[in-house]
């Protein structure tokens, strides 16, 4: 793991331009629908803010040189921008894809996309050889989540990199987990990565956003097409707080990562605890991968009890006053989730548990409160666990199990 992100950091807050017009040091906030033209067609650069704008073409720039790549798109939501690199396909295309994906996109494949007569495999990508059996002449397309939600299982992207070029095919990487402070699919041979910058890029759990950096400029202009085409665009105040949010992007996931280090360790060594997923502790399957690919492991922590019971995790999520109980993850407050009773809810229970997702299992979005704080909050928990004195789950089950489809996060 090379320790470069001081550099990366100076690099990233020097990318974000003093406005030339007035020396604002914030960017502005271009909150207009049109820009007035000298003569049909003469403009600065600027004709519809559906087509461009300057505050999201600011944001644009500064992801798409976070993750090193040639054009950043900015979309309403990290499903907007999936749905765009899905739309590079046509009827009779293939999709190679993560068995552990995440759930949104899950849902977009199956109901939306299959009517198009566009198929998707889903295969254990942790395995490179799975890959290539799946790939053949009408796969286009091959997709990786990396780490995945909410097992952390880790994929070789530059392994797999090789597969797609060796094939013909495009891969694109969900970084949404790792964030480009930790690891570059672009750099490891990807052709396009997607975030949803709801999470870690904005950071603070105050807006929905999207985001594609493709590596070549070609494919970033297929993209831009798609989306003035289709029109899910990030609002400009949006953009703006997406700069805000990414201004503190390397201190925050250093902190987060450091975090949940420490609570990997202390859950791994407690007795009411089953099994630990965390590419952080040596004993992770893929650890090894995980720290060739990536500059730290990340602020997502998943555990099953020896207690396999809905029952117990719901008593645990709702026993925790620090890590507050809501789906998302990646803000600078720590959240906890059932995964079985929330974002997995709709996958059926033997196919959910097939996928290593328990009963039991928790998922921790580790914040930035100070770590001893958290680790306390845990331990009531176990402690409230092991005398059966939790809060009884009823609101919170009740009310989640009359949602149709809960992979909404
Ligand atoms: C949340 C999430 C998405 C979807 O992003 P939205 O901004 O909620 O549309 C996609 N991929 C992953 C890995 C996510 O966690």
């Amino acid at each position: 793991m090379e320790d470069n992100t001081m550099s990366n950091a100076t690099q990233l807050l020097h990318s974000i331009p003093v406005d030339p017009l007035t020396g604002a040091i914030s960017v502005p906030i271009y909150q207009t629908s049109t820009f007035v033209q000298e003569a049909p067609g003469v403009n600065k650069g600027y004709d519809y803010a559906r087509s461009n704008n300057p505050t999201r073409a600011t944001v644009e720039d500064i992801i798409a040189k976070l993750e090193k790549g040639s054009t950043g798109i900015a979309f309403s939501s990290g499903l907007a921008a999936i749905d765009a690199v899905i739309k590079l396909l046509k009827t009779g295309d293939e999709i190679v894809a993560v068995d552990d994906i995440y759930g949104g996109a899950f849902r977009l494949f199956a109901q939306v996309y299959e009517k198009f007569g566009i198929t998707v495999k889903y295969v254990d990508t942790t395995n490179n050889e799975n890959v290539f059996n799946a790939v053949n002449a009408q796969t286009k397309l091959i997709w990786l989540e990396t780490p995945t939600n909410p097992t952390l299982k880790i994929s070789d992207i530059a392994a797999i990199a090789k597969i797609a070029k060796a094939n013909n095919c495009l891969l694109c990487v969900d970084n949404t987990f790792a964030s480009p402070a930790l690891q570059n699919p672009l750099v490891l041979g990807a052709d396009l990565v997607v975030h949803s910058a709801t999470k870690y890029l904005g950071g603070h759990s105050d807006l929905i956003a999207g985001i594609v950096v493709t590596k070549d400029a070609a494919l970033g202009a297929k993209v831009k097409f798609l989306q003035n085409a289709c029109g899910a665009i990030l609002s400009p105040f949006d953009s703006w707080l997406l700069i805000r949010g990414i201004e503190t992007l390397h201190l925050r996931v250093k902190q987060h990562c450091i975090n949940a280090q420490v609570i990997a360790e202390y859950l791994q060594n407690h007795p009411l605890v089953d099994k630990v997923h965390y590419p952080g502790l040596p004993s992770h399957p893929n650890h090894e991968i995980a720290k060739k690919q990536s500059k730290g492991f990340g602020g997502i922590v998943s555990f099953s009890l020896k207690e396999d019971t809905e029952a117990a995790a719901v008593s645990f999520v709702t026993s925790t006053k620090y890590f507050l109980l809501a789906e998302s993850l990646g803000g600078i407050k720590s959240l906890v989730s059932h995964p079985a009773n929330m974002t997995h809810k709709s996958i059926p229970a033997a196919t959910r548990r097939l996928n290593g997702v328990k009963d039991s299992l928790i998922r921790l979005s580790v914040g930035l409160e100070e770590v001893e704080d958290l680790v306390s909050d845990l331990e009531q928990a176990f402690e409230k666990l092991k005398s059966g004195i939790a809060l009884q789950p009823l609101t919170v089950s009740k009310e989640r199990s009359t949602t149709v489809c809960s992979t909404s996060e």
